[in-house]
């Protein structure tokens, strides 16, 4: 099926999948609630510019970046639609680059504020810059103290070229089945939100939830959800599954280039991790750490191969990879390997490998390298 790719190993993006997932969410949220997706860091690795197009057509409507580089990377490709950068920016070339392409800031500090400000002042910037206030709950990451929210807003609202487009915050623990620090977090949100009220000030739009929030609880929404992983169709959470149905996006695979059966008592790869307990009719799959497969799965993950799991063997190496195809006798070198994604009946998704090396599935599709080519099925 997949002849006409020339690659050894490649990245499958599922648009479908992807805007399976988009729509999913839309129906979810009511329809006053707008839908961040969040693209940073490459769209989790999926590719930022044809993930963006493909979940604005779909029913999201704003963009979530980390960098600026990560903005101009989407606007450079066309994408008109509002970009929140979800990282500090202080510097003057960022804030140029800000205001020239127009991104929106978030602006965690009185004294960043002041920094942009300032900035925009000395290029004698016409139109006020959106920004988006940063009030931190209880993450202890971006933002001010949300004790500190009302002067905070007032101050931004005094400055000329900035013009307040959003507050918002972070939450810690929306993926725990204990709900203590999301709850404590709300709650200061909502102080933070009535002091600000109460000198006048119409907040224009609040936002505070990510993929875990969004799911577990609606009143979470506010104005806009910020999700990544849901829109990649990976859960934040086991008890998080039956919310909604989603789709996993990404898959890898990768070519078998070499098989060729061993002799028990033949070690497999560097160290010899893996010796034979008898004849194993092996291959050599062309992928390897550099690619993104971590090394700390060695000996430890499967594959599939016509359909079947297999096993890997010995040390993963930096561009191969060898797996058991003893039930295969008949496989040929070119045939394809599922090393994350469906095949057939049988599927292996970011969570298994994130569970097998105690991580989480968000560092799992944010490890593929660019050397795998995006292709979009
Ligand atoms: N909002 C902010 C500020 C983030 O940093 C992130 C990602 O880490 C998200 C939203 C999206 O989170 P998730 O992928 O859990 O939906």
């Amino acid at each position: 099926t997949y002849a006409w790719f020339s690659q050894r190993a490649w990245v499958e993006i599922d648009l479908a999948a992807l805007s399976h997932n988009v729509q999913q969410l839309r129906r979810f949220l009511s329809p006053r609630t707008q839908l961040m997706a969040v693209v940073k860091a490459d769209a989790y690795g999926h590719g930022s510019v044809t993930v963006a197009q493909t979940v604005l057509q779909s029913g999201a409507s704003w963009l979530g970046v980390a960098t600026v580089p990560e903005g101009i990377q989407l606007r450079e490709a066309g994408i008109k639609a509002p970009i929140l950068i979800l990282g500090a920016t202080h510097t003057p070339e960022q804030i140029h680059a800000i205001a020239h392409w127009k991104l929106q800031p978030t602006i965690c500090s009185p004294k960043q504020a002041l920094i942009f400000s300032d900035i925009l002042e000395a290029i004698n910037y016409s139109s006020p810059v959106p920004v988006h206030i940063k009030l931190d709950t209880g993450m202890s990451r971006l933002g001010t103290n949300w004790q500190q929210a009302a002067e905070f807003v007032q101050l931004v609202q005094r400055l000329p070229h900035l013009n307040i487009a959003s507050i918002y915050s972070h939450l810690a623990t929306a993926d725990s089945l204990d709900p203590a620090v999301m709850k404590l977090q709300h709650q200061r949100f909502r102080e933070a939100i009535a002091q600000i009220k109460a000198l006048g000030i119409k907040p224009p739009c609040l936002h505070l939830a990510n993929s875990a929030a969004a799911l577990s609880d609606k009143a979470l929404h506010y104005d806009m959800v910020r999700v990544g992983l849901a829109v990649y169709g990976l859960y934040p959470a086991e008890h998080l599954r039956s919310c909604i149905d989603l789709q996993p996006v990404l898959q890898v695979r990768a070519r078998v280039t070499q098989v060729k059966t061993i002799a028990a008592g033949t070690g497999v790869s560097y160290g010899h991790q893996f010796v034979a307990p008898h004849e194993l009719r092996i291959a050599v799959v062309g992928i390897g750490y550099a690619d993104g497969v971590p090394r700390n799965l060695s000996n430890k993950m499967q594959v599939i191969v016509r359909g079947q799991k297999v096993a890997q063997l010995g040390a993963i190496t930096m561009d191969q990879l060898m797996i058991d195809v003893s039930a295969i006798p008949d496989l040929q070198e070119g045939e394809i390997v599922t090393l994350l994604g469906q095949e057939g009946k049988q599927q292996i998704s970011a969570d298994d490998w994130a569970n097998q090396l105690n991580t989480i599935s968000w560092e799992i599709l944010c490890g593929f390298k660019h050397r795998l080519p995006r292709v979009a099925v």
